[in-house]
């Protein structure tokens, strides 16, 4: 498919205003449109992972929140981190490290299905999803996947290391506004409440603050 783009004008009516003659230019847009699309990649994704980014995740975020409340549709988000990914970069190096990153990923990606969640790289060894239309109970089941798709992850440099995340969940009902930046620091606490009770595990925030549930 080529992409074309017209630019033209009306040289002439008739008496009722309607285009007799048009005069213009029709220019084949094609690798324009293609190196756009490849730049909007670039600065949509993230080049370790090719995972959507930070930037990717911010927008998507306040986009889903405000559908969320439009349509009064519950909205989940998953913060998960690497446990003791330190100890992967000092045992293994940074490359290791990298690679750890990249199958935490690829797990991420395969436990997270439905089409519309969104699966970033929110920085670091850190990750966030969005599971739009998904209350807390199906976020909890959303979660357990990941906890085991990771848990099944070996490396292939260290064949015996086990790599597992804690993830903080947190849940909008939809019926009221709530600031992408509240979502986000109640799912940040819960996360640290998942690595204080012991890692490897999901712990549910409710909407602003308390963790109310552990899986
Ligand atoms: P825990 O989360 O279980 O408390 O322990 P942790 O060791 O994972 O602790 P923390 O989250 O505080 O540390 C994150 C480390 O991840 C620090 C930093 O050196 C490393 N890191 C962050 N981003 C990258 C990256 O892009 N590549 C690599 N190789 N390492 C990274
Ligand atoms: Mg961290
Ligand atoms: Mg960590």
């Amino acid at each position: 498919m080529r992409h074309l783009s017209l630019r033209g004008k009306t040289v002439e009516r008739d008496r009722r205003g309607r285009p007799i003659r048009v005069v213009g230019v029709l220019i084949d847009v094609t690798t324009e449109r293609a190196m756009e699309e490849h730049l909007m990649r670039l600065v949509m994704s993230d080049p370790l992972t090719g995972l959507a980014n930070r930037r990717s995740f911010d927008q998507a975020l306040r986009t889903e929140l405000r559908r969320a409340t439009r349509s009064g549709h519950p909205l989940s988000l998953l913060m998960v981190d690497i446990d003791h990914f330190e100890r992967f970069n000092d045992t293994y190096g940074h490359l290791v490290g990298d690679d750890v990153l990249c199958l935490v990923a690829r797990a991420l990606t395969g436990a997270v299905v439905r089409p519309g969640d969104l699966v970033s790289r929110f920085g670091g060894e850190e990750f966030a999803v969005i599971l739009p239309e998904t209350d807390a109970a199906a976020a909890s089941v959303v979660a357990d996947r990941v906890l085991e798709a990771v848990r099944a992850v070996r490396l292939r440099q260290a064949p015996a290391a086990s790599i597992a995340v804690s993830i903080g969940a947190a849940t909008t009902s939809g019926e009221d506004p709530i600031p992408a930046a509240d979502l986000l620091s109640s799912a940040d606490t819960a996360l640290y409440r998942a690595k204080e009770q012991g890692r490897d595990r999901c712990v549910g925030a409710d909407a602003i603050g308390a963790s109310i549930l552990a899986t």
